[in-house]
């Protein structure tokens, strides 16, 4: 009998023993758990057409769910998630009927078409804005800050496909096979977590050189979000490469705002025209002092890009840190936000945040458990395109997790790290039975806690 200050829940397999419920640490609002977020893409997998066409023994659903639960349990290989084929967690958690084989789930998802996929990031974006949860996402005037980067995932002189970027050696005339990808995270400069919406595949229709590409792949990432969220109040954050003029002309015609990087070096005429300013005191300039490191602020609003379109007039911000020992960092940005001394710090750290699809997001990928580079298997049509995408989701639904379920944070500041929480996630995966996801959290939350009373393990 469960005593008056603990409740006993009890499921196949596993029992843990749970504080009384003032004293519990609550998991995430019900329609952004991880249990309803995962049977969310499962229904809309329902709808992906399954290019074989014929009724198959296993589902498209099933083999797309299996991916994105290898990628949610970060499984190093595929044939390391080949050993869960039998798994009633398989069924229990991620609504599962009938696991694919390692070789079946390549040849099945080799044939899906990627764009197919988008919609499954619309969707857990939907439940985030039902949710309000991404209100503390804001950045300035109701807008949320949008960065785009591209990435590579994969490179190779033997293994491609169809999709594949070909590189060619200009001196051995060797040929490098890869894959890249131009992820889209909304972020907010005070939040540590990002918000991926559907990337878009570099892919080699787009021409040879890479800058080219991932211009055409910002293009088709953008007109697809203004289509897909027509409302969506966006600042887009890029990279030097973007403050071009018909790129900006671009963004405005999708009635997105920007702030993006701009080198002295991409624009001379843009910064003669600023150091004409300055010597007439066109130029705002802000200083403040931080511990040891002097910090500068410069703006203008109101100037032409370039030369040759006089037509574009942009707002041109400076920021500038000086060290004690005379280093010196600065960045520079072009932006159609106007500027004043009351936004100009704020609009600097929007900038500056764009870091964190770098570091929140590749980084997280490639070095925090989730294998962004392995090759989980290439294909010859979209296969690796469809295993990255599928990563990507299974990165935003934990992105979720760690915005609105705190029990999910409290587990992971347990663990230590989020190479530790993912071995513990798997270690409990294989030896118990769990009825959800919220389950196996709470398990790995509570067990661990040494204060409580030993809980009751029945392995059988
Ligand atoms: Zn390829």
């Amino acid at each position: 009998m469960p005593s008056r200050m603990t409740t006993l829940s009890r499921a196949k397999g596993i029992a843990v023993i749970l504080p009384p419920a003032p004293e519990r640490v609550p998991p995430a609002r019900k329609h952004l758990s991880a249990d309803a977020l995962y049977a969310l893409l499962r229904l809309g997998f329902g709808k992906v057409s399954d290019p074989r066409g014929r009724k198959c023994p296993i589902s498209l659903t099933d083999a797309l769910m299996s991916a994105l639960a290898m990628f949610s349990l970060k499984d190093p290989s595929l044939l390391m998630f080949d050993g869960r084929r039998d798994d009633e967690n398989m069924r229990n958690l991620f609504g599962i009927a009938c696991v694919p084989s390692d070789t079946r789930m390549r040849e099945i998802l080799d044939l899906v078409e990627p764009r197919q996929l988008r919609p499954s990031f619309n969707d857990v974006f939907r439940q985030l804005q039902r949710g309000k949860a991404l209100e503390p996402f804001v950045f300035y005037q109701g807008c949320y800050l949008l960065s785009l980067d591209g990435t590579g995932y994969f490179s190779s002189s033997s293994i491609h496909c169809d999709s594949c970027l070909e590189k060619v050696n200009k001196q051995t005339g060797e040929i490098t096979y890869q894959h890249q990808m131009l992820a889209a995270v909304m972020m907010h400069p005070d939040h540590r977590e990002v918000i991926p919406l559907a990337p878009e595949p570099i892919q080699r229709q787009d021409g040879s050189e890479k800058n080219d590409c991932e211009r055409n792949a910002a293009k088709r990432l953008l007109r697809q979000v203004r289509q897909e969220h027509p409302h969506l109040k966006l600042i887009v954050v890029e990279d030097g490469l973007a403050s071009n003029a018909p790129h900006i002309r671009e963004l405005l015609d999708l009635d997105m705002h920007f702030i993006l990087g701009a080198k002295p070096g991409d624009h001379p005429f843009l910064f003669d025209q600023v150091l004409a300013a300055w010597d007439a005191d066109g130029v705002t300039t802000m200083e403040w002092q931080e511990g040891k490191v002097s910090c500068e602020i410069d703006f203008i609003n109101d100037v032409p890009l370039n030369e040759a379109n006089p037509d574009v007039r942009v707002n041109w911000l400076q920021y500038a840190e000086y060290g004690p020992d005379g280093q010196e960092r600065r960045w520079t940005w072009v932006t159609d936000l106007e500027i004043s001394r009351k936004n100009a710090r704020w609009l600097v750290r929007g900038g500056r945040c764009r870091w964190k699809i770098e570091n929140e997001t590749f980084n997280t990928l490639k070095n925090q458990g989730y294998h962004f580079e392995h090759n989980y298997g290439h294909g010859e049509n979209n296969l690796s395109v469809v295993f990255a995408m599928l990563m990507m989701l299974a990165f935003l639904v934990d992105q979720v997790q760690q915005l609105c379920c705190p029990l999910f944070r409290a587990a992971w500041k347990r663990m230590g790290s989020k190479r530790a929480l993912w071995e513990s996630l798997r270690s409990h995966f294989r030896h118990f039975v769990f009825r959800s996801m919220r389950h196996l959290y709470q398990v790995m939350f509570y067990h661990a806690d040494k204060k409580l009373p030993a809980p009751v393990v029945n392995t059988g």
